[in-house]
């Protein structure tokens, strides 16, 4: 029976962490998984989550009875009201709802099963290159045809636009967009918002579909509105769709798998059918989801001060990252490191794509313990002013090899 299951190939982010882990070596720097550091390279729970747990212990009222199927109401519909803007059109006509879900991939996976099972759609599009999980989510979903569009080009390390609009013009209608509303990753490289009206006019003359993936939001630009503005602008064009919200970066969250899935239709009735139609895909799956994370949101969400609480702890975060991007460009440029490095303090959010190539990224590893990803990437939280010059050294000595 189990003898003839053929060995899968490991995860490179997970095996990746695990090298570093293991590695004993000092000094060694992990620019591999996608987690923020603070600037002592320590894991940070943000201290206005840390004070709602400590409320939430003191709660005699709270238990551990089943969440409804759909989740926590009052964290779905404060996730949509954050992701769509509290005063957007779509809530007074009653045209978007959220569904709790399994953090930001739960949510794709939930979307993928809905857009599969209930739309008949097969094709889905993501950008060249992508978070590698997107292909594995739409495909295990049932999606049959996996394609990409053009993103992201190495001479001017930016984004390939007139390639990726080429591409959506010869998309097949009803194809599926995935796109990253805003820190793309990995590339750090978002659209303008002159790219955004032109990619939404190609797809609504396309008849695409935009399948958006929120999982940075705060954390590209430290302003959760402004990343929220190609999808409020999507949704002011009329589309319908889907927003998968993840709440792993930007309350810090990892483990405790908080997201949201939030639908857009442009008929009140139907949100009613589509609701019943995802009730029974989570009950299929597995339920319910949990309580702990996603209570902890909601209440930060639904409560004004702890709410600011939170905004001011993005921007710690945002801001650390900022400056790690000075110094790194700093640094480099200093040194004399061949190749312009603008790119690195031009993207945002946590990765950069550093130009490094397979062979030189490896080299990092080897020679240096600098552990990142085969495509260049780095998590920018991992560098800190300790390290900061150390990678940049490694930086320059990869490239002059
Ligand atoms: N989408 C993108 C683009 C991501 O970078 C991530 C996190 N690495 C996710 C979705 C989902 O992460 P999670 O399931 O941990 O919320």
């Amino acid at each position: 029976r189990f003898r003839n299951v053929p060995q899968g190939p490991p995860i490179e982010v997970f095996a990746l962490n695990k090298a570093f882990l293991d590695d004993p070596y000092e000094p060694k720097v992990n620019l591999g998984a996608g987690a923020y550091r603070d600037e002592k390279g320590q894991p940070w729970v943000l201290p206005v989550v840390r004070k709602t747990e400590r409320l939430m212990a003191q709660d005699d009222f709270l238990n551990h009875e089943y969440l409804p199927v759909l989740g926590l109401d009052t964290f779905s519909s404060a996730a949509t009201a954050l992701l769509l803007g509290e005063d957007s059109h779509v809530f007074s006509k009653g045209l978007a709802f959220g569904v709790q879900v399994l953090s930001g991939t739960g949510a794709l996976r939930m979307a993928a099963e809905f857009l599969s099972k209930q739309l008949k759609y097969n094709t889905f599009y993501v950008s060249d290159p992508t978070w590698e999980n997107h292909n594995l989510v739409f495909t295990n979903a049932g999606f049959k045809d996996a394609r990409k569009y053009r993103y992201w080009d190495p001479k001017t390390r930016g984004i390939d636009f007139e390639g990726m609009i080429e591409d959506l013009k010869s998309a097949p209608e009803d194809s599926v967009i995935i796109l990253h509303a805003c820190a793309h990753n990995p590339t750090g490289c978002d659209p303008t918002q002159e790219q955004w009206k032109k990619i939404a006019e190609v797809m609504e003359e396309r008849k695409l579909f935009p399948m958006f993936d929120s999982a940075y939001q705060g954390f590209a630009s430290g302003d959760i509105e402004k990343d929220a503005w190609a999808v409020r602008y999507f949704v002011d064009k009329g589309f319908e769709l889907l927003c998968a919200q993840s709440f792993a970066k930007n309350f810090g969250l990892y483990n405790e798998r908080v997201g949201n899935l939030t639908f857009v239709a442009n008929c009140k009735e139907v949100a009613v059918a589509v609701k019943s139609q995802v009730t029974l895909s989570v009950r299929g799956m597995y339920s319910n989801p949990p309580n702990h994370g996603a209570r902890i949101v909601a209440t930060i969400l639904n409560n004004p001060g702890l709410f600011q609480e939170w905004k001011d702890c993005i921007k710690i975060m945002s801001r650390r990252i900022h400056s790690m991007r000075k110094e790194l460009r700093d640094r480099l440029e200093k040194l004399g490191t061949p190749g312009s490095w603008e790119h690195i303090t031009s993207q945002i959010g946590m990765f950069s794509y550093t130009g490094l190539n397979a062979k030189q990224s490896e080299h990092m590893i080897e020679c240096f313990h600098v552990y990142m990803l085969k495509s260049g990437r780095i998590n920018m939280c991992g560098l800190n002013p300790e390290n900061v010059d150390y990678v940049a050294k490694a930086i320059y000595d990869t490239i002059n090899e």
